[in-house]
C-alpha cells in the first residue's frame, strides 16, 4: 500500500484521473526525451478519448509538454485493455519511442516501461483486518502513529499542509461567484452555489442547517474543481469536497484544533488507501460508488475519528458509507464534472455524517455483520461487473439521457 502522500494530492480540477495524471505522464515523458526532438504525439484511448475534452486532458497534457510542439488525438474507436490509457510518441536520434501510461485514479499512473511513474508500497498490510491485528499486537493506539512508523518523516508536516488546504478550498469557493465553464449544452449553464447554499444554511436552525452548511462546503470545493483550480485529491478530484466538508465543519463550528483534524486525516487516508489497493478510486475503472462512495466512506470515518470513536466504530462508519453507494455509475454530463458530480459532493458529505450517527447509536444495538474489507470486495466486484457505458463514457445514464442528441 503506498504512501499517503500519493492519496492526498495537490493539482488542479476536474479530474485527477484526467488532468493529474496525464499531466504527470506528460511530464514524465519529458524527462524521457529532454531536448532531442520539439514534436510529441499523443493518444488518448477509453474513456480519455471519451471524455477528455470536457475534463481538460489536453490542456493538461500540453502544460506537461510546454516546450514541445504537441499533437493529440482522441481515439474513440479503440477499446484499450485499461480504460485511462495515453500513448505518447516521439521521433529521436536513435529512433523512434513509444512509452504507455495508465491512469489508476487519483493522479496515480503506471507504465511497463517507465519506471519513474511506479510509486512505492510502504505499508505491508493487504487488508484494513491485518492493519488492526497488527496495531493491537504492537500496542499502537493511533492511526497517525501507525503511519510514522512506515511513512517517511516529513509526512506529519504534509497532512498539516492537507489540512489546511483543504479550509482554503472552502474558503475560497464560499466567496465565489460565475457560470461554472463547460460547453453551450444548455443543461450545463450552471453558476457556482456554495455562496448562495451558506447564505441559506445561516437562516436556518436544527437538522436542516447542518445539511445546508455541508453542503456549502462540499460544493464550495466541488465547484472549484470543476473550474480547474487546484484541490486535494481525496480520493480524487471528482469527489474532492466530501473529506473537506468534513473537516472544514469540524474547524469552523466545532473549533477542533488543527492537530485533531490532521489526525482524522491520517484515518481517512488509510480507510481510502485500502480501497484504492483492493479495488480502485477512479470513476472511469469502478462507477462513482470508486469516487463518491470511497470519499463519503473516508469522511464517516474521519468524523468518528474527531467525535472520539474508536477503530471498530471508525470501520463501521466507512463500511456503511461504502455499502450504501454500491453500484453508483460514473455519467457526468457532456464529460464536464459538474452534473450530478458537484451535488453529490454534498449528498456523500451529508451521508457521512449519517454513517457516523449509525456507528455511535446503532452499532451497539445491533452489531454489523459486514466487515470493511467484505464492502471493498464488493465494490470491486461491482465494478468490475458495470457495463463500459456507466464508467465515465459519456455512454450511459446521466450523460447519455441529457446529451440533446438524446432529449
Ligand atoms: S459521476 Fe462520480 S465518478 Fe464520475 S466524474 Fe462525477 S464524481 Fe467522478
Amino acid at each position: 500500500m503506498k504512501s499517503l502522500k500519493n492519496l492526498f494530492r495537490y493539482g488542479p480540477g476536474p479530474s485527477s484521473s484526467h488532468t493529474i495524471a496525464p499531466f504527470l505522464a506528460a511530464k514524465a515523458f519529458a524527462s524521457q526525451i529532454g531536448e532531442k526532438t520539439k514534436e510529441v504525439h499523443v493518444t488518448f484511448l477509453g474513456s480519455l478519448a471519451l471524455t477528455g475534452t470536457g475534463h481538460h486532458s489536453a490542456l493538461a497534457v500540453k502544460e506537461g509538454l510546454k516546450d514541445y510542439d504537441v499533437t493529440i488525438d482522441f481515439d474513440t474507436i479503440t477499446k484499450p485493455k485499461h480504460p485511462l490509457t495515453m500513448v505518447f510518441k516521439a521521433e529521436l536520434p536513435e529512433g523512434p519511442l513509444s512509452t504507455t501510461y495508465y491512469s489508476l485514479g487519483g493522479g496515480e499512473l503506471y507504465s511497463e516501461t517507465d519506471s519513474t511513474v511506479v510509486e512505492k508500497d510502504v505499508y505491508p498490510f493487504a487488508t484494513l483486518k491485518e492493519m488492526r491485528a497488527y496495531m493491537m499486537d504492537e500496542g499502537i493506539a493511533t492511526f497517525r502513529e501507525l503511519c510514522l512508523r512506515f511513512e517517511d518523516p516529513s509526512i506529519d508536516g504534509y497532512m498539516m499542509k492537507v489540512v489546511k488546504a483543504m479550509i482554503q478550498s472552502v474558503e475560497r469557493g464560499l466567496v465565489s461567484e460565475g457560470p461554472i465553464p463547460a460547453n453551450d449544452n444548455p443543461r450545463l449553464q450552471v453558476f457556482r452555489s456554495a455562496k448562495g447554499i451558506y447564505a441559506q444554511a445561516k437562516k436556518l436552525r436544527g437538522s436542516a442547517r447542518k445539511t445546508l452548511l455541508l453542503s456549502a462546503y462540499a460544493y464550495a470545493v466541488a465547484e472549484g474543481s470543476a473550474c480547474g483550480e487546484v484541490v486535494v485529491t481525496a480520493p480524487t478530484c471528482g469527489s474532492s469536497g466530501v473529506l473537506p466538508a468534513i473537516i472544514y465543519y469540524a474547524h469552523a463550528h466545532r473549533h477542533i484544533p488543527l492537530p485533531r483534524l490532521r489526525d482524522a486525516l491520517y484515518v481517512a487516508g488509510m480507510f481510502g488507501n485500502f480501497v484504492k489497493q483492493n479495488a480502485c478510486i477512479a470513476g472511469s475503472i469502478g462507477g462513482c460508488q470508486a469516487e463518491i462512495g470511497t470519499a463519503s466512506s473516508m469522511a464517516a470515518a474521519a468524523i468518528c475519528s474527531l467525535e472520539g470513536l474508536g477503530i471498530g466504530a471508525m470501520e463501521y462508519a466507512a463500511e456503511a458509507a461504502m455499502e450504501h453507494f454500491l453500484g453508483l455509475s460514473c455519467d457526468p454530463v457532456d464529460g464536464y464534472v459538474i452534473i450530478p458530480c458537484i451535488e453529490r459532493n454534498g449528498i456523500a458529505a451529508n451521508r457521512a455524517l449519517t454513517c457516523f450517527h449509525y456507528a455511535k447509536y446503532i452499532s451497539p444495538i445491533r452489531r454489523n455483520k459486514v466487515n470493511f474489507d467484505d464492502v471493498v470486495a464488493a465494490m470491486k466486484m461491482t465494478g468490475d461487473s458495470l457495463a463500459m457505458e456507466y464508467k465515465e463514457t459519456g455512454l450511459g445514464g446521466l450523460a447519455y439521457i441529457l446529451d440533446p442528441r438524446h432529449c
